[in-house]
């Protein structure tokens, strides 16, 4: 096996706590790449010899980005509604049926063509680990079809049969549950490691979130919810309840959902391109921290409500109007995120871990916000090897 050797590292972001501080950060550093995983971390003064040495000229480095909640396998997209959105329509859970339309028209190459795509643009901006949803099939076959796309390119595949009830459905929804937690499950199942479901007006009831996560959990799929999105809801007690790895956007939080959440494993993940792309306003991450919940940034990519796949313009949104330090919006977008997904082998910059490090074109990881929109990713290495 190859050794690299990535010397003189300005500022490395390791996230191995160090009296006192979450992100474990390291001055002129170098780490030793051996195989896929991580082999050492160091002074450059004390680094080892390898079979190649990469110098970073005193540039920053953090672990590959966690994306841990993204809807990358449809057809179609929704620019004209965002068009009418940006002009004064407001976001409503339905305009997923339109996505739905577009996807069950699509081929399994086209999808499979686009995901590859999203998968490319995603590494050159640093993402290094993805989960990726159904949830535009909602009928047997066709999420199948998702969750089995999804798994080509990804480890983290979450079935998300009940995203949104379909049309077909729309007189009956408990029918539609029905065929969730049976046929829908038995198809998914095999290629599904989560299960997730939007536990909202308009999406699902409480009860039939309930009912479908258990279902899940009986067939070892691990829990995971979107929650209280577009007003507040008993969807984050639900899911801590269940002991789900994350509850997902968090728009709308009561003091007990806080209490709740501080008091479990359950992370919260924050999805500020939703809030930026249907104007609603910012969660307060600083609420969450100071409560002493674990907080995760994903891009939430979707054709609807956040078509985003940065997760440095998340990291900059988290900065400037969430509260958030650029220490702890970089920690959510990478350790929170492999919370998220209960991972320890990502998210880390450590002996044994994963080698998925990105290097950035700046001295620090501050310039993440500091300098939004602007291409910061240098190099990318996932599983030891240089992708970007
Ligand atoms: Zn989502």
């Amino acid at each position: 096996m190859t050794t690299t050797l990535i010397s003189g590292i300005g500022e490395l972001t390791t996230n191995v706590a160090a009296g006192g501080d979450p992100t474990g950060t390291l001055r002129d550093a170098a780490v030793l790449i051996d195989g896929e995983r991580i082999a050492w971390v160091g002074s450059s003064a004390t680094a080892p010899a390898a079979d190649e040495v990469v110098d970073a000229g005193g540039r920053a480095m953090i672990p590959g980005f966690v994306d841990s909640h993204s809807h990358l396998v449809f057809g179609g997209d929704r620019a004209a509604e965002f068009e009418a959105r940006m002009a004064g329509q407001p976001y409503a859970a339905g305009g997923i049926r339109s996505t739905v339309q577009a996807t069950r028209a699509a081929t399994d190459d086209d999808l499979r063509a686009r995901l590859r795509g999203f998968i490319g643009e995603l590494r050159t901006q640093g993402t290094t680990t993805v989960e990726i949803k159904s949830g535009y099939g909602l009928a047997v076959a066709e999420e199948e079809r998702l969750v089995r796309l999804a798994a080509e390119v990804t480890s983290e595949v979450t079935f998300l049969g009940a995203h949104v009830v379909p049309v077909e459905y729309a007189d009956d929804p408990d029918a539609y549950v029905d065929l969730v937690v049976g046929p829908m499950l038995d198809a998914c199942a095999p290629h599904s490691r989560w299960i997730d479901v939007f536990c909202e007006t308009g999406a699902f009831t409480v009860a039939q979130s309930r009912r479908i996560l258990e279902a899940g959990i009986t067939r070892g799929l691990a829990p995971r919810v979107h929650a209280s999105q577009l007003g507040p809801g008993d969807g984050v007690r639900m899911a801590v309840e269940l002991g789900a790895a994350s509850v997902d956007h968090g728009t709308y939080l009561t003091d007990a959902d806080i209490a709740a959440l501080a008091a479990s494993d359950t992370v919260l993940t924050l999805l500020p391109g939703v809030e930026f792309s249907t104007r609603q306003p910012y969660p307060d991450a600083r609420r969450l921290l100071d409560a002493g919940v674990t907080v995760a940034l994903a891009c939430d990519t979707n054709p609807g409500s956040s078509f985003t796949s940065s997760m440095a313009f998340c990291i900059a949104i988290a900065v400037r109007d969430m509260g958030m330090t650029t220490a702890e919006a970089v920690w959510a977008a990478t350790a929170g995120g492999a919370r998220a997904l209960r991972r320890d082998d990502i998210g880390r910059i450590a002996p044994g871990a994963r080698a998925d490090l990105v290097l950035l074109d700046a001295p620090s990881r501050v310039h993440l916000a500091y300098r939004p929109g602007v291409p910061l990713v240098r190099r990318v290495w996932k599983d030891g090897t240089a992708v970007v």
